[in-house]
């Protein structure tokens, strides 16, 4: 890692613009969201002074102190980890999105949750899109029927797709499960949902994501440097790649 936080922010956003430039994407059409999970307030506030408005957490008890810390800068707070059904409510109450959506009761539960005086909360579907037996997310083919479940509650509303493909270590094989999560969106839109968001890419391959379609790209490291201290509390989640 090199050079301040803002100038790193700044090489991720001149990384976000070449893409949309070489994969012929309008010019602004990829949202960067800034995951800081496990990082400290110091560093969010160093983002948000360079420009950065929108943050993505997994924990939510940390999410919980952050926001805590920042209350009253306008941060929009996106929830990228796994939930529990158990967590759902104060999730419902605290963050402005939730990516990982990948069941019924969950998402019955987010409804219920959602404060009345809240504008709707903002979902995407988080879609285990390489088949990896461990992972979370819905599967490819259950994604229609779960999207149709969520029109019963007016309290969410469907944004998109969101998936972390499996590794891969070549630049075809990090697009085809990217491809794949855009065909699932497109086929959706046929259907009649207004989504508007594929929340896909991450520091290593946010290229890819969005020569794919990608509207918002998730990335921690290459903006905080590495995590080396997890904050979080066991059975919230995985730490490093984020969702398993
Ligand atoms: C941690 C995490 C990221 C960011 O990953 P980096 O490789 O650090 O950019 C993105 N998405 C999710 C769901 C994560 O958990």
């Amino acid at each position: 890692m090199t050079g301040t936080l803002g100038q790193r922010l700044e090489a991720v956003r001149r990384r976000i613009a070449a893409a949309e430039a070489q994969y012929r994407r309008e010019p602004g059409s990829v949202r960067l969201l800034a995951v800081s999970k496990t990082q400290p307030v110091e560093a969010l506030r160093e983002a948000l002074r360079a420009g950065q408005s929108a943050f993505g957490e997994n924990y939510l008890q940390e999410a919980q102190a952050k926001q805590q810390a920042l209350a009253g800068t306008g941060i929009q707070w996106h929830f990228i980890g796994p939930l529990q059904s158990n967590k759902a409510k104060p999730v419902a109450g605290c963050f402005d999105w939730v990516h990982s959506v990948d069941r019924l009761r969950l998402a019955r539960r987010l409804n219920d949750h959602r404060p009345d005086d809240a504008e709707p909360l903002n979902i995407c579907l988080q879609v285990n899109i390489s088949g990896e037996q461990s992972k979370s997310g819905v599967a490819p083919e259950a994604v229609a029927e779960l999207a149709a479940a969520l029109q019963e509650f007016p309290r969410l509303r469907l944004r998109g797709l969101m998936c972390i493909p499996a590794p891969a270590d070549n630049a075809a094989g990090r697009r085809r499960p990217f491809r794949a999560l855009r065909q699932l969106q497109e086929r959706l839109v046929a259907d009649g949902y207004p989504l508007d968001t594929l929340s896909m890419g991450m520091s290593a391959d946010l290229e890819e994501a969005i020569a794919e379609g990608a509207t918002l790209v998730r990335v921690g490291t290459d903006i905080f440097g590495p995590r080396t201290n997890p904050l979080h509390t066991a059975g919230d989640d995985t730490g490093g790649r984020g969702a398993a």
